[in-house]
Protein backbone atom coordinates (compact mmCIF):
# COMPACT_ATOMS: atom_id res chain seq x y z
CA UNK A 1 0.00 0.00 0.00
CA UNK A 2 1.20 3.61 -0.85
CA UNK A 3 1.90 5.66 1.99
CA UNK A 4 1.50 9.22 1.38
CA UNK A 5 2.80 12.37 3.30
CA UNK A 6 1.40 15.68 4.73
CA UNK A 7 2.23 18.25 5.64
CA UNK A 8 1.67 19.96 9.35
CA UNK A 9 0.71 23.34 8.48
CA UNK A 10 -1.53 22.53 5.79
CA UNK A 11 -4.31 19.88 5.22
CA UNK A 12 -4.50 20.02 1.36
CA UNK A 13 -1.34 18.75 0.80
CA UNK A 14 -0.39 15.10 0.46
CA UNK A 15 2.64 13.88 -0.73
CA UNK A 16 4.52 10.61 -2.10
CA UNK A 17 7.56 9.57 -0.13
CA UNK A 18 9.93 10.61 -3.16
CA UNK A 19 8.43 13.92 -3.51
CA UNK A 20 8.70 14.64 -0.14
CA UNK A 21 12.39 13.81 0.02
CA UNK A 22 12.91 16.03 -3.18
CA UNK A 23 10.95 18.83 -1.32
CA UNK A 24 12.61 18.29 2.16
CA UNK A 25 10.27 21.30 3.73
CA UNK A 26 6.44 22.17 2.65
CA UNK A 27 5.99 25.10 0.76
CA UNK A 28 4.06 26.81 3.31
CA UNK A 29 6.60 25.33 6.57
CA UNK A 30 5.44 22.74 7.67
CA UNK A 31 7.36 19.45 7.78
CA UNK A 32 6.39 16.41 5.94
CA UNK A 33 4.53 13.52 8.16
CA UNK A 34 3.68 10.17 7.11
CA UNK A 35 -0.19 9.20 6.84
CA UNK A 36 0.31 6.91 9.29
CA UNK A 37 3.30 4.98 11.15
CA UNK A 38 3.43 1.40 9.71
CA UNK A 39 3.70 -1.35 11.71
CA UNK A 40 6.99 -3.36 11.91
CA UNK A 41 6.63 -6.13 9.51
CA UNK A 42 8.76 -8.45 10.55
CA UNK A 43 8.49 -10.80 13.96
CA UNK A 44 11.20 -9.74 16.45
CA UNK A 45 12.71 -12.40 16.98
CA UNK A 46 14.05 -12.18 13.22
CA UNK A 47 15.53 -8.77 13.72
CA UNK A 48 18.43 -11.03 15.75
CA UNK A 49 19.50 -12.36 12.63
CA UNK A 50 19.58 -8.83 10.33
CA UNK A 51 22.48 -6.99 9.72
CA UNK A 52 22.50 -3.18 9.45
CA UNK A 53 21.85 -2.98 5.47
CA UNK A 54 18.78 -5.81 5.72
CA UNK A 55 17.24 -3.91 8.92
CA UNK A 56 17.61 -0.61 6.80
CA UNK A 57 15.40 -2.51 3.79
CA UNK A 58 13.38 -3.83 6.07
CA UNK A 59 12.03 -0.36 7.97
CA UNK A 60 12.71 2.05 4.61
CA UNK A 61 10.20 0.07 2.30
CA UNK A 62 7.55 0.51 4.76
CA UNK A 63 7.99 4.13 4.43
CA UNK A 64 9.33 4.87 0.92
CA UNK A 65 7.03 3.13 -0.66
CA UNK A 66 7.35 4.39 -4.43
CA UNK A 67 11.26 3.58 -4.27
CA UNK A 68 11.62 0.25 -6.46
CA UNK A 69 13.08 -2.18 -4.33
CA UNK A 70 15.76 -2.08 -6.50
CA UNK A 71 16.65 1.65 -5.93
CA UNK A 72 16.70 1.44 -2.55
CA UNK A 73 18.81 -1.27 -2.27
CA UNK A 74 21.24 0.60 -3.99
CA UNK A 75 20.92 3.30 -1.97
CA UNK A 76 21.45 1.22 1.46
CA UNK A 77 24.46 0.24 -0.72
CA UNK A 78 26.21 3.18 -1.53
CA UNK A 79 25.73 4.81 1.93
CA UNK A 80 26.36 1.78 4.38
CA UNK A 81 29.73 0.52 3.19
CA UNK A 82 32.94 0.79 3.54
CA UNK A 83 32.67 4.72 5.14
CA UNK A 84 32.10 3.02 7.91
CA UNK A 85 35.04 1.78 10.23
CA UNK A 86 32.88 -1.15 11.61
CA UNK A 87 30.66 -3.82 9.57
CA UNK A 88 28.09 -3.51 12.19
CA UNK A 89 27.92 0.30 11.22
CA UNK A 90 25.99 1.14 14.92
CA UNK A 91 27.69 -1.13 17.01
CA UNK A 92 25.57 -1.55 20.45
CA UNK A 93 28.51 -1.53 23.53
CA UNK A 94 27.35 -2.83 27.05
CA UNK A 95 29.18 -0.30 29.47
CA UNK A 96 28.47 -1.02 33.27
CA UNK A 97 25.12 -2.37 32.21
CA UNK A 98 24.01 0.06 30.18
CA UNK A 99 24.16 0.01 25.86
CA UNK A 100 25.81 3.05 24.13
CA UNK A 101 24.42 2.74 20.68
CA UNK A 102 27.29 4.22 18.70
CA UNK A 103 26.30 5.86 15.92
CA UNK A 104 29.39 7.40 15.05
CA UNK A 105 31.62 5.32 12.96
CA UNK A 106 30.99 7.01 9.55
CA UNK A 107 33.16 9.40 8.00
CA UNK A 108 32.56 12.03 9.85
CA UNK A 109 32.64 10.58 12.99
CA UNK A 110 28.91 11.50 14.45
CA UNK A 111 25.54 9.91 14.42
CA UNK A 112 24.61 12.62 11.23
CA UNK A 113 26.32 10.13 9.06
CA UNK A 114 23.67 7.30 9.54
CA UNK A 115 21.25 9.46 7.45
CA UNK A 116 23.50 11.75 5.48
CA UNK A 117 25.34 9.20 3.80
CA UNK A 118 22.25 8.02 2.43
CA UNK A 119 20.42 11.25 1.87
CA UNK A 120 22.08 12.55 -1.24
CA UNK A 121 20.95 8.58 -2.72
CA UNK A 122 17.49 8.70 -2.38
CA UNK A 123 17.46 12.74 -3.64
CA UNK A 124 19.21 11.69 -6.57
CA UNK A 125 16.82 8.99 -7.39
CA UNK A 126 14.17 10.55 -6.40
CA UNK A 127 15.08 13.49 -8.31
CA UNK A 128 15.77 10.86 -11.61
CA UNK A 129 11.34 9.48 -10.67
CA UNK A 130 10.73 12.81 -11.34
CA UNK A 131 12.63 13.37 -14.71
CA UNK A 132 13.91 16.52 -12.64
CA UNK A 133 16.87 18.01 -14.78
CA UNK A 134 17.29 21.18 -12.39
CA UNK A 135 20.57 21.13 -10.01
CA UNK A 136 19.01 20.35 -6.43
CA UNK A 137 20.84 23.59 -4.09
CA UNK A 138 21.05 21.86 -0.53
CA UNK A 139 20.73 24.64 2.13
CA UNK A 140 22.11 23.39 5.14
CA UNK A 141 22.06 25.10 8.64
CA UNK A 142 24.32 23.90 10.72
CA UNK A 143 25.39 23.56 14.60
CA UNK A 144 28.21 21.29 13.80
CA UNK A 145 28.08 17.90 12.67
CA UNK A 146 25.50 18.48 9.98
CA UNK A 147 27.36 20.42 7.67
CA UNK A 148 30.62 18.31 7.61
CA UNK A 149 28.38 15.51 7.07
CA UNK A 150 25.96 16.65 4.31
CA UNK A 151 29.02 17.82 2.61
CA UNK A 152 30.78 14.80 2.63
CA UNK A 153 27.63 12.98 1.57
CA UNK A 154 26.98 15.39 -1.37
CA UNK A 155 30.50 16.21 -2.52
CA UNK A 156 30.72 15.49 -5.88
CA UNK A 157 27.48 13.96 -6.35
CA UNK A 158 26.33 15.27 -9.83
CA UNK A 159 22.98 17.39 -10.00
CA UNK A 160 23.56 18.58 -7.02
CA UNK A 161 24.91 21.88 -5.10
CA UNK A 162 25.53 22.48 -1.19
CA UNK A 163 25.82 25.32 0.51
CA UNK A 164 26.04 25.33 4.49
CA UNK A 165 25.95 27.92 7.20
CA UNK A 166 27.54 27.55 10.57
CA UNK A 167 27.47 30.20 13.43
CA UNK A 168 31.09 31.41 13.64
CA UNK A 169 32.37 30.36 16.81
CA UNK A 170 29.57 28.06 17.83
CA UNK A 171 30.93 25.20 16.91
CA UNK A 172 34.03 23.16 17.97
CA UNK A 173 37.75 23.64 16.40
CA UNK A 174 37.80 20.17 15.01
CA UNK A 175 33.96 20.48 13.49
CA UNK A 176 35.33 23.99 12.13
CA UNK A 177 38.45 22.09 10.56
CA UNK A 178 36.44 19.53 8.97
CA UNK A 179 33.77 21.83 6.91
CA UNK A 180 36.07 24.12 5.64
CA UNK A 181 38.66 21.83 4.64
CA UNK A 182 35.94 19.96 2.19
CA UNK A 183 36.63 18.77 -1.16
CA UNK A 184 34.51 19.02 -4.46
CA UNK A 185 33.64 21.45 -7.11
CA UNK A 186 29.81 21.41 -5.19
CA UNK A 187 30.92 22.45 -2.24
CA UNK A 188 30.13 26.09 -0.24
CA UNK A 189 30.76 26.76 3.30
CA UNK A 190 30.17 30.11 5.07
CA UNK A 191 30.47 31.43 8.43
CA UNK A 192 27.45 33.27 9.66
CA UNK A 193 27.83 36.05 12.15
CA UNK A 194 25.27 34.74 14.74
CA UNK A 195 24.29 31.27 16.49
CA UNK A 196 22.78 28.06 15.18
CA UNK A 197 19.27 29.53 15.89
CA UNK A 198 19.99 32.53 13.26
CA UNK A 199 21.60 29.99 10.58
CA UNK A 200 18.56 27.81 10.47
CA UNK A 201 15.98 31.13 10.56
CA UNK A 202 17.42 32.19 7.47
CA UNK A 203 17.54 28.99 5.67
CA UNK A 204 14.24 28.46 6.78
CA UNK A 205 12.75 32.09 5.19
CA UNK A 206 14.66 31.31 1.79
CA UNK A 207 12.49 28.11 1.69
CA UNK A 208 9.51 29.68 2.20
CA UNK A 209 10.54 32.75 -0.08
CA UNK A 210 8.22 32.44 -3.38
CA UNK A 211 10.41 35.20 -5.39
CA UNK A 212 13.69 33.81 -4.37
CA UNK A 213 12.04 30.40 -5.49
CA UNK A 214 11.09 31.91 -9.24
CA UNK A 215 14.43 33.60 -9.62
CA UNK A 216 16.51 29.90 -8.63
CA UNK A 217 13.81 27.98 -11.23
CA UNK A 218 14.48 30.62 -13.43
CA UNK A 219 18.57 29.69 -13.42
CA UNK A 220 18.20 25.48 -13.34
CA UNK A 221 18.29 25.71 -9.39
CA UNK A 222 15.94 23.92 -6.92
CA UNK A 223 16.29 24.66 -2.98
CA UNK A 224 16.43 21.31 -0.82
CA UNK A 225 17.05 20.55 2.56
CA UNK A 226 19.16 18.40 4.35
CA UNK A 227 18.65 19.43 7.67
CA UNK A 228 16.87 16.63 9.85
CA UNK A 229 13.48 17.94 8.78
CA UNK A 230 13.80 16.10 5.73
CA UNK A 231 11.92 12.81 5.85
CA UNK A 232 15.00 11.24 3.86
CA UNK A 233 16.74 11.84 7.21
CA UNK A 234 14.10 10.75 9.64
CA UNK A 235 13.50 7.94 7.72
CA UNK A 236 16.63 5.96 7.85
CA UNK A 237 17.04 7.14 12.03
CA UNK A 238 14.38 4.47 12.29
CA UNK A 239 16.81 1.90 11.29
CA UNK A 240 19.33 1.99 14.06
CA UNK A 241 16.68 1.51 17.01
CA UNK A 242 14.93 -1.33 15.61
CA UNK A 243 18.95 -2.97 15.03
CA UNK A 244 19.75 -2.12 18.22
CA UNK A 245 16.83 -4.25 19.46
CA UNK A 246 18.05 -6.98 17.24
CA UNK A 247 21.26 -6.87 18.67
CA UNK A 248 20.00 -6.97 22.25
CA UNK A 249 18.49 -10.31 21.28
CA UNK A 250 21.22 -11.69 19.35
CA UNK A 251 23.80 -11.06 22.44
CA UNK A 252 20.61 -12.73 24.91
CA UNK A 253 20.41 -9.66 26.52
CA UNK A 254 16.61 -9.21 26.25
CA UNK A 255 13.87 -11.36 25.99
CA UNK A 256 11.60 -11.37 22.64
CA UNK A 257 9.05 -8.08 22.95
CA UNK A 258 11.11 -7.16 26.34
CA UNK A 259 10.59 -3.71 26.42
CA UNK A 260 13.64 -0.61 26.41
CA UNK A 261 14.08 2.34 27.66
CA UNK A 262 15.81 4.78 25.00
CA UNK A 263 18.08 7.89 25.87
CA UNK A 264 18.70 10.28 23.64
CA UNK A 265 20.67 13.72 23.82
CA UNK A 266 18.51 16.26 22.02
CA UNK A 267 19.06 18.99 19.99
CA UNK A 268 16.92 19.24 17.13
CA UNK A 269 14.71 16.24 17.97
CA UNK A 270 15.11 14.32 15.14
CA UNK A 271 16.94 11.53 16.08
CA UNK A 272 14.67 11.19 19.71
CA UNK A 273 11.37 11.64 17.10
CA UNK A 274 12.77 8.23 14.74
CA UNK A 275 12.75 6.80 18.41
CA UNK A 276 9.39 7.35 18.91
CA UNK A 277 7.90 6.66 15.22
CA UNK A 278 10.30 3.44 15.96
CA UNK A 279 7.87 2.41 19.18
CA UNK A 280 5.40 3.55 17.13
CA UNK A 281 5.45 1.03 14.97
CA UNK A 282 5.73 -1.31 17.75
CA UNK A 283 9.22 -1.76 18.34
CA UNK A 284 8.69 -2.70 22.49
CA UNK A 285 9.88 0.89 23.71
CA UNK A 286 9.06 1.72 27.07
CA UNK A 287 10.42 5.19 27.88
CA UNK A 288 12.07 7.75 25.76
CA UNK A 289 14.06 10.04 27.84
CA UNK A 290 14.86 13.63 26.06
CA UNK A 291 18.03 14.55 27.27
CA UNK A 292 19.10 18.37 27.45
CA UNK A 293 22.47 20.49 28.16
CA UNK A 294 21.72 23.68 29.84
CA UNK A 295 20.13 25.15 27.10
CA UNK A 296 17.18 22.87 28.57
CA UNK A 297 13.83 24.16 26.32
CA UNK A 298 12.54 20.75 25.74
CA UNK A 299 13.04 19.97 29.13
CA UNK A 300 10.85 22.66 30.49
CA UNK A 301 8.15 21.67 27.57
CA UNK A 302 8.26 18.12 29.02
CA UNK A 303 7.60 20.15 32.39
CA UNK A 304 5.16 21.99 31.68
CA UNK A 305 3.15 22.25 28.53
CA UNK A 306 5.03 25.35 27.11
CA UNK A 307 7.52 25.59 24.85
CA UNK A 308 9.09 28.98 25.22
CA UNK A 309 13.14 29.89 23.66
CA UNK A 310 12.46 33.12 25.45
CA UNK A 311 15.60 32.97 27.31
CA UNK A 312 19.21 33.15 27.33
CA UNK A 313 21.54 31.17 24.38
CA UNK A 314 24.08 29.09 26.32
CA UNK A 315 27.59 27.96 24.93
CA UNK A 316 27.98 24.50 26.17
CA UNK A 317 30.67 21.96 25.52
CA UNK A 318 28.14 19.87 23.30
CA UNK A 319 27.49 22.63 20.55
CA UNK A 320 25.45 20.35 18.43
CA UNK A 321 22.55 20.70 21.26
CA UNK A 322 22.62 24.18 21.54
CA UNK A 323 19.40 24.95 20.24
CA UNK A 324 16.79 27.06 21.21
CA UNK A 325 13.66 26.12 18.24
CA UNK A 326 14.00 22.51 17.66
CA UNK A 327 12.44 22.24 14.53
CA UNK A 328 11.76 18.27 14.74
CA UNK A 329 9.03 19.49 17.62
CA UNK A 330 6.66 20.67 15.50
CA UNK A 331 5.73 16.56 13.99
CA UNK A 332 5.20 15.73 17.56
CA UNK A 333 3.01 18.77 18.07
CA UNK A 334 1.36 17.93 15.14
CA UNK A 335 1.22 14.37 15.71
CA UNK A 336 -0.40 14.85 19.31
CA UNK A 337 -3.02 17.27 18.11
CA UNK A 338 -4.57 13.86 16.30
CA UNK A 339 -3.17 15.20 13.19
CA UNK A 340 -4.91 18.92 12.94
CA UNK A 341 -2.86 20.87 10.39
CA UNK A 342 -4.49 24.22 11.69
CA UNK A 343 -3.67 23.84 15.14
CA UNK A 344 -0.51 22.91 14.71
CA UNK A 345 -0.06 26.00 12.50
CA UNK A 346 -1.41 28.47 14.92
CA UNK A 347 1.00 27.27 17.83
CA UNK A 348 3.97 27.15 14.97
CA UNK A 349 2.66 31.03 14.41
CA UNK A 350 2.96 31.80 17.99
CA UNK A 351 6.22 30.56 17.99
CA UNK A 352 7.54 32.47 15.31
CA UNK A 353 5.67 35.73 16.47
CA UNK A 354 6.14 35.55 20.39
CA UNK A 355 8.60 32.74 20.48
CA UNK A 356 6.29 30.82 23.07
CA UNK A 357 3.12 28.63 23.01
CA UNK A 358 1.43 26.33 24.99
CA UNK A 359 -0.15 23.15 23.91
CA UNK A 360 -3.48 21.51 25.52
CA UNK A 361 -3.65 19.39 28.30
CA UNK A 362 -5.52 16.80 25.81
CA UNK A 363 -2.10 17.05 24.38
CA UNK A 364 -0.10 17.01 27.23
CA UNK A 365 -1.49 13.70 27.84
CA UNK A 366 -0.16 11.79 24.99
CA UNK A 367 3.77 12.47 25.78
CA UNK A 368 3.37 9.85 28.63
CA UNK A 369 6.19 7.87 26.45
CA UNK A 370 8.61 10.52 26.78
CA UNK A 371 10.23 11.32 30.30
CA UNK A 372 12.88 14.55 30.27
CA UNK A 373 16.01 15.80 31.95
CA UNK A 374 18.83 18.28 31.53
CA UNK A 375 22.66 18.06 32.97
CA UNK A 376 24.60 20.97 33.73
CA UNK A 377 27.62 20.89 31.95
CA UNK A 378 29.31 19.88 35.46
CA UNK A 379 27.22 16.81 35.71
CA UNK A 380 27.92 16.13 31.98
CA UNK A 381 31.73 16.59 33.05
CA UNK A 382 31.69 13.71 35.87
CA UNK A 383 29.40 11.21 33.86
CA UNK A 384 32.46 11.38 31.40
CA UNK A 385 34.89 11.01 34.51
CA UNK A 386 33.36 8.95 36.36
CA UNK A 387 32.49 6.33 33.80
CA UNK A 388 35.76 6.29 32.57
CA UNK A 389 37.33 5.83 36.09
CA UNK A 390 34.91 2.52 36.67
CA UNK A 391 35.26 1.35 33.27
CA UNK A 392 37.54 2.55 31.10
CA UNK A 393 34.69 3.60 28.33
CA UNK A 394 35.19 7.22 27.41
CA UNK A 395 32.48 9.25 26.00
CA UNK A 396 32.20 12.10 24.06
CA UNK A 397 30.36 15.51 25.91
CA UNK A 398 26.91 14.81 23.78
CA UNK A 399 26.90 11.56 24.84
CA UNK A 400 27.80 12.33 28.61
CA UNK A 401 25.09 14.83 29.01
CA UNK A 402 22.03 11.70 27.91
CA UNK A 403 24.44 9.23 30.51
CA UNK A 404 24.21 12.00 33.00
CA UNK A 405 20.34 12.36 32.75
CA UNK A 406 20.13 8.93 32.41
CA UNK A 407 21.59 8.44 36.00
CA UNK A 408 19.53 10.80 37.50
CA UNK A 409 16.19 9.57 36.21
CA UNK A 410 17.20 6.18 37.53
CA UNK A 411 18.00 7.05 40.76
CA UNK A 412 14.99 9.36 40.83
CA UNK A 413 12.24 7.03 39.91
CA UNK A 414 14.07 3.22 40.44
CA UNK A 415 13.34 2.55 36.76
CA UNK A 416 15.37 -0.42 36.09
CA UNK A 417 14.20 -1.15 32.30
CA UNK A 418 17.04 -1.90 30.26
CA UNK A 419 18.26 0.85 28.54
CA UNK A 420 20.12 2.13 25.39
CA UNK A 421 21.85 5.41 24.97
CA UNK A 422 22.12 7.07 21.88
CA UNK A 423 25.81 7.68 21.40
CA UNK A 424 26.33 10.76 19.57
CA UNK A 425 29.56 11.15 18.45
CA UNK A 426 33.05 10.02 19.01
CA UNK A 427 34.94 11.32 21.59
CA UNK A 428 37.40 12.76 19.38
CA UNK A 429 35.54 15.00 18.01
CA UNK A 430 35.55 16.88 20.80
CA UNK A 431 38.98 15.62 22.38
CA UNK A 432 39.22 18.77 24.20
CA UNK A 433 36.52 18.75 26.57
CA UNK A 434 36.52 14.89 27.13
CA UNK A 435 40.07 14.95 28.39
CA UNK A 436 39.33 18.04 30.25
CA UNK A 437 36.74 16.43 32.56
CA UNK A 438 38.98 12.93 32.72
CA UNK A 439 41.49 15.31 34.32
CA UNK A 440 40.64 19.17 34.76
CA UNK A 441 43.46 21.23 33.69
CA UNK A 442 46.25 18.67 32.66
CA UNK A 443 46.19 19.20 29.18
CA UNK A 444 45.55 22.87 28.87
CA UNK A 445 47.67 24.23 25.51
CA UNK A 446 47.67 20.73 23.49
CA UNK A 447 46.86 21.20 20.29
CA UNK A 448 44.70 18.88 18.26
CA UNK A 449 46.86 16.15 17.07
CA UNK A 450 48.58 15.87 20.97
CA UNK A 451 45.06 15.69 22.30
CA UNK A 452 44.18 13.10 19.93
CA UNK A 453 47.53 11.34 20.71
CA UNK A 454 46.66 11.13 24.37
CA UNK A 455 42.77 9.94 24.28
CA UNK A 456 43.98 7.35 22.10
CA UNK A 457 46.46 6.33 25.16
CA UNK A 458 43.64 7.24 28.08
CA UNK A 459 40.77 5.15 25.80
CA UNK A 460 42.97 2.24 24.16
CA UNK A 461 40.94 3.19 21.04
CA UNK A 462 42.78 4.02 17.49
CA UNK A 463 42.36 7.51 16.34
CA UNK A 464 39.82 7.79 13.70
CA UNK A 465 41.07 8.45 9.90
CA UNK A 466 38.59 11.44 10.03
CA UNK A 467 40.98 13.02 12.73
CA UNK A 468 44.26 11.92 10.97
CA UNK A 469 42.92 14.04 7.82
CA UNK A 470 42.64 17.05 8.71
CA UNK A 471 45.86 17.17 10.83
CA UNK A 472 47.17 18.55 7.21
CA UNK A 473 44.40 19.63 4.68
CA UNK A 474 44.36 23.07 3.02
CA UNK A 475 41.24 25.38 4.01
CA UNK A 476 38.94 25.44 1.07
CA UNK A 477 36.75 28.07 2.62
CA UNK A 478 36.74 31.10 4.25
CA UNK A 479 33.58 32.82 3.09
CA UNK A 480 31.69 34.83 5.89
CA UNK A 481 28.31 36.61 6.25
CA UNK A 482 26.08 38.36 8.20
CA UNK A 483 22.64 37.04 9.22
CA UNK A 484 20.98 39.39 7.02
CA UNK A 485 22.87 38.74 3.94
CA UNK A 486 22.34 34.53 3.85
CA UNK A 487 20.16 35.16 0.49
CA UNK A 488 22.70 37.15 -1.23
CA UNK A 489 25.70 34.93 -0.64
CA UNK A 490 23.49 32.19 -1.61
CA UNK A 491 23.22 34.13 -5.18
CA UNK A 492 26.35 34.67 -5.37
CA UNK A 493 27.79 31.45 -4.68
CA UNK A 494 24.72 30.03 -7.29
CA UNK A 495 26.54 33.12 -9.73
CA UNK A 496 22.78 34.73 -9.97
CA UNK A 497 24.16 38.12 -9.14
CA UNK A 498 25.99 38.44 -12.88
CA UNK A 499 22.69 37.87 -14.40
CA UNK A 500 20.98 41.07 -13.29
C1 LIG B 1 22.94 16.64 15.95
C2 LIG B 1 23.50 16.08 17.18
C3 LIG B 1 22.71 15.88 18.31
C4 LIG B 1 21.25 16.29 18.36
O1 LIG B 1 20.44 15.48 17.54
P1 LIG B 1 18.99 15.99 17.11
O2 LIG B 1 18.51 14.98 16.16
O3 LIG B 1 19.20 17.33 16.48
O4 LIG B 1 18.19 16.08 18.35
C5 LIG B 1 23.29 15.30 19.41
N1 LIG B 1 24.60 14.96 19.42
C6 LIG B 1 25.39 15.15 18.35
C7 LIG B 1 26.82 14.78 18.43
C8 LIG B 1 24.86 15.71 17.19
O5 LIG B 1 25.65 15.89 16.13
Amino acid sequence: MELFYRSTRNENIMLTASEAVLKGLSGEGGLFVPEYIPALDVPLAKLADMDYQETAYTVMKQFFTDFTEEELLRCIRLAYDEKFDTKDIAPLVKVDGTYYLELFHGPTIAFKDMALSILPHLMTTAAKKHHVTDEIVILTATSGDTGKAALAGFADVKGTRIIVFYPKGGVSEVQRLQMVTQKGENTAVVALHGNFDEAQNGVKEMFEDAKLKEELQKAGFRLSSANSINIGRLVPQIVYYVYAYGCLLKQGEIQEGEAVNVVVPTGNFGNILAAYFAKQMGLPIAKLVCASNENKVLFDFFQTGTYDKNREFILTESPSMDILISSNLERLIYLISERNASKNRELMKELKEKGRYGITPEMKAKLADFAAGYASEEEMRQAIRETYERTGYVMDTHTAVAAAVYHAYREDCGDQTKTIIASTASPYKFAGSVLNAVCPGKYEGRDGAALAEELSRLSGTKIPKAVEEIKNARILHTRECDANEMEETVKEILGLDQEK
